[in-house]
């Protein structure tokens, strides 16, 4: 179904227009899952949140948000809370406490494990400027969450544990604590889903990246592409570009990797307010970022009902 975008609208004729606009009223524009998607990045990214450093009231007040969200997905906790600590050393040899958010969905049938992971920290308040960190990655964990209130609505057959990660600015602790003391045998998880900004692109283009490691996922994420309301384009996973254009090491799903943990990777392609304090709610394209948590919501469904043979094409 082809879908008006916000900006095609803007350019027809004021009386086509409003036929346009009263059907957007009785069928909103983009209707995909996780519509509260773009209020959790404008509540994340938001001034009060001052830039999620891990280990500052910021980054308290960000944990208490997605928390109060994950009570009204309904989601539980692996133990006895989500919270999962964890400390680590800065580079000037101070020690910070980060915390981690890890949550099940019950599969209906057990066995293997997907887990689904992006970090909310970021770069916290420098030289008196805050780096809200819209896409980067208040945009992963919207995704996260729209993700779990899909299988929430269709519960999937396999395990799903959400892991909303601290510290991945500052060399991927978050991630790096969780696989070292894993909720669950890493061998159980067959597969980490992560995303790491997904809100803008000027082309309507989101990448996934790990199928050059893992051809077995293709033909899943292929299939995907040939439905997604995004361009989802495969790559990034090998030096042909240049060792720079290689993800395969820049976000957290590095972490699992390192573990053997098979692993895919959302996001999109650096733009002019990477890492900047511009990188706030104002400069997220609001429709590419529906279509792109939608693009991820239905790979993250087509990857766990597929999860039993990716399991085994990957030996685990
Ligand atoms: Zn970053």
């Amino acid at each position: 179904m082809t879908r008006l975008s916000r900006r095609s609208l803007a350019r027809r004729p004021r009386a086509f227009a409003a036929a346009v606009l009263s059907l957007a009223i009785a069928a909103p524009a983009f209707a995909g899952p996780g519509d509260k998607a773009i209020d959790d990045v404008r509540i994340l990214s938001a001034d009060d949140m001052q830039g999620r450093a891990p280990g500052t009231p910021g980054s308290e007040k960000a944990r208490a948000y997605i928390l109060s969200r994950f009570a009204q997905i309904g989601l539980s906790p692996l133990g006895d809370k989500f919270e999962q600590p964890f400390t680590y050393a800065k580079r000037d040899g101070s020690t910070v406490q980060g915390t981690n958010l890890v949550a099940r969905i019950r599969g209906m049938r057990g066995g293997k494990a997907m887990v689904v992971s992006a970090h909310y920290d970021h770069l916290g308040v420098r030289n008196g400027e805050i780096y809200n960190g819209a896409d980067d990655n208040a945009s992963g964990v919207a995704g996260l969450l729209a993700v779990a209130e899909a299988f929430k609505a269709k519960p999937p057959k396999h395990d799903v544990i959400l892991a909303v990660v601290d510290a991945e600015e500052g060399g991927l602790r978050g991630a790096k604590a969780f696989v070292a003391a894993p909720p669950v045998p890493l061998a159980s998880i067959a597969l980490d889903v992560n995303f790491d900004m997904l809100s803008k692109n000027a082309k309507n283009e989101l990448y996934v990246s790990g199928t050059a490691p893992f051809p077995f996922l293709k033909p899943i994420l292929v299939k995907v592409a040939t439905t997604a309301p995004v361009t989802l384009k495969l790559g990034h996973d090998t030096d042909a570009d240049g060792k720079d254009n290689n993800w395969t090491n820049q976000s957290d799903h590095y972490a699992f990797a390192e573990k053997g943990v098979p692993w895919v990777y959302f996001g999109v392609e650096d733009h002019p307010e990477y890492h900047k304090p511009t990188d706030d709610f104002a400069t997220v394209p609001q429709d590419f970022f529906k279509r792109s948590v939608a693009t991820v919501v239905q790979a993250s469904l087509a990857l766990e009902r597929e999860l039993d043979d990716v399991a085994k094409a990957a030996g685990r």
